[in-house]
């Protein structure tokens, strides 16, 4: 199947500094996809050069296998909720449905409606009356109404308090079950994401460190402890993410596959929690095609 999201060696710089370098991904289409990364890694850079909103400055970029462009039918595939929602605040909800109307040709306006009514979201109060979770809502509304192949959004939750945060999920999650499209939700914190996705792209320091599907990572990655003496005899070859030794103790995170280990190391299954922590402490660790292990 033809990726939602391909890129090869995408980079982009702002003067000097790499923002994004060698990404090379393939997204699969019909995935919930979190991308994850402390601040500053990447992430938004990323959902803005798919978005159309930015140009590479380097590496090619193809959505739905086309490279993108800014004709109106390509962009009008692709829904991007940025960072801070920026509803304009004078404007009632309604006159933003009007817009959004306006300007988009696959607009569902019925469904707009209804699940801003369902939501109890009212129509005549302007935007900038609303609470933080209202407003997120609306713009999630405006952003789904387009009915988009892809929807990226760029630190959806952030600055939410836990029930709205709840509440913008389920209005996600609903909506992905209805139209089933790909979508790309960007977080610094994995646990925002856990029950949601199924797909996890971690990024640090502008930099893709892994890109898989979540049940085959955990499947895949292994918590090994054992005498610190025993890191000498792992595989030569393993991918180990990260190890730690304390006193005599070592433990290794690695993504096992099919090596075989000395029996001296206990291997306990991680979660993801400890999978994403794991990756983003070590920037040079990659589970991706090419260079792996870092030790
Ligand atoms: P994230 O979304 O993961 O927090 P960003 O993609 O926003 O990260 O930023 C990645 C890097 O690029 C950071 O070092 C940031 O300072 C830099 N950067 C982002 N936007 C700009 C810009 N407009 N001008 C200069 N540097 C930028």
């Amino acid at each position: 199947m033809t990726p939602a999201i391909e890129s090869r060696d995408l980079g982009r710089r702002y003067r000097r500094t790499w923002a994004l370098r060698g990404c090379t991904l393939a997204l699969p289409e019909g995935r919930v996809i979190a991308l994850v990364g402390p601040n500053g890694a990447g992430k938004s850079t990323l959902l803005n050069l798919a978005a159309g909103l930015l140009q590479p400055s380097e590496g090619t970029l193809r959505i739905f296998g086309e490279p993108l462009d800014d004709r109106p039918a390509a962009l009008a595939r692709i829904s991007y909720m940025a960072q801070e929602t920026a509803l304009y605040p004078t404007f009632t909800v309604a006159e933003l449905l009007t817009f959004g109307r306006r300007l988009n040709p696959g607009w569902d306006d019925r469904w707009a409606r209804e699940r801003l009514s369902r939501l109890r979201l009212p129509s005549d109060v302007p935007a900038g009356r609303l609470s933080g979770g209202q407003r997120a809502q609306v713009a999630l509304v405006l952003a789904l109404a387009k009915r988009p192949r892809l929807l990226l959004l760029d630190e959806p939750l952030a600055s939410l308090d836990p029930v709205a945060r709840h509440d913008v999920m389920a209005l996600l999650m609903e909506s992905v079950a209805e139209a089933g499209m790909t979508v790309v939700l960007s977080s610094h914190i994995i646990s925002d994401l856990v029950d949601t996705c199924d797909w996890l792209v971690t990024i640090n320091q502008g930099r893709v460190q892994v890109s898989g599907d979540i049940d085959e990572l955990l499947a895949t990655h292994r918590l090994l402890t054992g005498p610190r003496e025993a890191l000498d005899s792992l595989p030569p070859r393993l991918p180990v993410v990260a190890h730690t030794v304390n006193g005599r103790q070592a433990s290794v995170l690695a993504r096992i596959g099919a090596h075989r280990l000395a029996p001296v190391w206990t291997v306990n299954e991680v979660s993801l929690d400890e999978l994403v922590l794991c990756y983003l402490r070590q920037p040079a660790s990659s589970a991706l095609p090419g260079p792996t292990s870092v030790r």
